[in-house]
């Protein structure tokens, strides 16, 4: 599937306010981006360790499939994102091995990077993201 590295790691959180002390305060990582991601109902707030991104998910409307996963499983890791040269390749991949797919095709996410979701019913009941850096 072209994986290069880990891209990000999605925390679901009721607050990003709230959680900001113990990102930037304590680990000494620093939040350069905050942006909301009108269609997928959800705030993000960024801090880059290495070549990795923590990605901070707040729901803005409790539709959000943010608002529901902490609902049923409270705060916590929500997503992997793998880095892959080409999400549309990787997902024509997984699917011919017959991965459950959440998106058919690659789709806007934050960052302007192309994502696409794996269905956890494949992953270990890990929800995975593909992510692609279009200028790349
Ligand atoms: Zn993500």
């Amino acid at each position: 599937m072209d994986l290069t590295h880990i891209e990000h790691i999605g925390i679901a959180v009721k607050s990003i306010e709230e959680q900001i002390p113990f990102y930037e305060g304590i680990l000494g990582l620093k939040c350069y981006n905050i942006e909301t991601v009108e269609d997928q109902k959800v705030k993000t707030a960024f801090f880059m360790i290495g070549q990795t991104k923590l990605e901070l998910l707040e729901p803005t409307s409790e539709d959000s499939t943010i608002a529901k996963f902490i609902e049923k499983r409270g705060e916590g890791v929500h997503h992997i994102a793998y880095a892959t040269k080409s999400v549309e390749k990787a997902l024509k991949t997984a699917e011919e091995k017959g991965v459950r797919l959440i998106d058919k095709a690659p789709r806007p996410g934050a960052e302007g990077l192309n994502i696409a979701f794996l269905h956890p019913k494949s992953t270990g009941s890990v929800l995975t993201e593909l992510c692609e850096h279009p200028e790349k």
